[in-house]
């Protein structure tokens, strides 16, 4: 089942507006297992509508037009909609009566201009609009559905979601299309692709029943598997995939479907009824605001030191002047006295810590930007890990954090420190 999606509108050609409905439409079609194959974005131009759609229906099983339905002369989607079928625009009175009783409803009449939002081509049905005043319609050309919807978003959606969602559905009851996102950390894109093209037989090439897209961002890449098929087998194909994935990747894979690192961490953390405390240099507090974004943080969380002077690493977290002196404060050894400080300040089981160079200047060639240190003592030891991060100060600080909260994630994983390679 192929879907063209046609976005009509100036302002989305020129970028003035961000065409989200297209977004919208491509994610919500697939659910119901129609994949969009084509994306076009028309100006408010009839012509240019009416070729638009002339087009998509030789191409496409199903063609969804938004925008271009206001009361006000610029928007042409209803004529050039028209003239690419080859049908007549006719004034529907049931149409206008309802749309009449509405605009009573919210206050002053109807102006006349709203009139032509009553035109729909002959043959067309109409689509209920629950959300603003402009109905939208569906009609079939030669065997093709073609829906054609208001582009304000929040009429576009209602729409889809009210009448033409159920409509594919019921229209291709067998045929629907799921994803299941696994979240890595730790292992660049092109390593895990290696990895799974080895073992994982099919996971470069989409097939009919499933598919693997690479979704890469700071430093963490998600694997979006996707199934088509009966609702049943897409179930039993996503769930044999995610298990033979999750068996080669191990724990690189932190989580599921939307599931964030800290919560991740944080239920470990419930789970084994250990607590953390945090010293952060290179990260400014970002460790301890992601671990506190989770509702009951305060369970495991116990404080934080955010300590970028020398001064305060000695006074504060206790790291040996002498340490700072033969090192640097960007160092193994300093952020490894820096969990060990900050978890004896606090007295909880766990101290971790960041230390890096953050840029965009501040580098050298032994030390450059992007290099940086997390530190993890527990109880009576403790351990540091080296790390080279690319992109902008705020990247490294992302990444810095998210690589401390995956060094600790690895330790509760493990529950040891001998052999983490995070
Ligand atoms: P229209 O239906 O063309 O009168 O558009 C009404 C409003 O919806 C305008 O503010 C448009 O910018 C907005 N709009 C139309 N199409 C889209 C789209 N594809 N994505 C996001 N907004 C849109
Ligand atoms: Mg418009």
């Amino acid at each position: 089942m192929r879907a063209e999606i046609i976005t009509v509108g100036d302002e989305l050609l020129t970028g003035f507006t961000v065409n989200t409905n297209a977004a919208v439409l491509g994610q919500k079609l697939l659910e119901v297992g129609v994949g969009p194959c084509w994306v076009t974005v028309v100006s408010d131009n009839e012509e240019e509508i009416s070729s638009a759609v002339r087009r998509s229906v030789e191409r496409a099983d199903v063609v969804i037009v938004t925008g271009g339905l206001g009361p006000t002369a610029d928007d042409r989607t209803r004529e050039g909609v028209a003239a690419g079928a080859g049908r007549k625009l006719e004034l529907r009175s049931d149409l206008l009566g309802r749309m009449r009783e509405r605009w009573r409803a919210r206050g002053p009449e109807m102006p006349e201009s709203n009139t032509r939002q009553a035109y729909i081509p002959q043959g067309a049905a109409a689509i209920e609009n629950r959300v603003g005043t402009a109905p939208g319609f569906r009609m079939t050309c030669a065997g093709v559905d073609v829906f054609v919807i208001p582009g304000p978003p929040a009429e576009m959606r209602g729409m889809l979601e009210d009448a033409i969602l159920p409509y594919l559905e019921s229209r291709f009851p067998d045929r629907i299309r799921k994803y299941r996102t696994l979240h890595t950390i730790g292992w660049p894109e092109s390593g895990i692709a290696q990895v799974l093209s080895e073992r994982l037989p099919g996971s470069l090439q989409a097939d009919e029943q499933w598919s693997l897209a690479y979704l890469p961002h700071a430093g963490s890449v998600d694997l979006r598997i996707g199934a088509s098929g009966s609702p049943d087998q897409v179930n039993r194909t996503l769930r044999g995939v995610a298990r033979r994935i999750r068996r080669i990747l191990g724990p690189v894979v932190y989580g599921t479907d939307g599931q964030t690192l800290e919560s991740v961490v944080g239920s470990l953390l419930r789970t084994k009824g250990l607590s953390v405390a945090v010293a952060e240099s290179c990260t400014g507090g970002l460790i301890s605001h992601l671990l506190t974004n989770v509702p009951g943080s305060s369970g495991y969380f116990d404080r934080a030191v955010v300590a970028y002077s020398n001064r305060t690493k000695t006074s504060v977290l206790g790291v040996n002047p002498g340490t700072l002196r033969a090192h640097g404060a960007v160092s193994e050894e300093v952020a490894v006295e820096m969990a060990w400080g900050v978890r004896r300040l606090a007295g909880t089981r766990i101290g971790l810590s960041a230390t890096g160079i953050a840029g965009p200047g501040g580098g050298t060639k032994a030390k450059p930007v992007g290099l940086v240190y997390v530190g993890l003592s527990v109880g009576r030891r403790a351990c540091g890990f080296r790390f080279r991060f690319p992109g902008g100060r705020e990247l490294v600080k992302r990444r810095s954090a998210r690589a401390a909260l995956n060094v600790l994630r690895l330790y509760l994983l493990g529950g040891t420190l001998d052999g983490l390679e995070p």
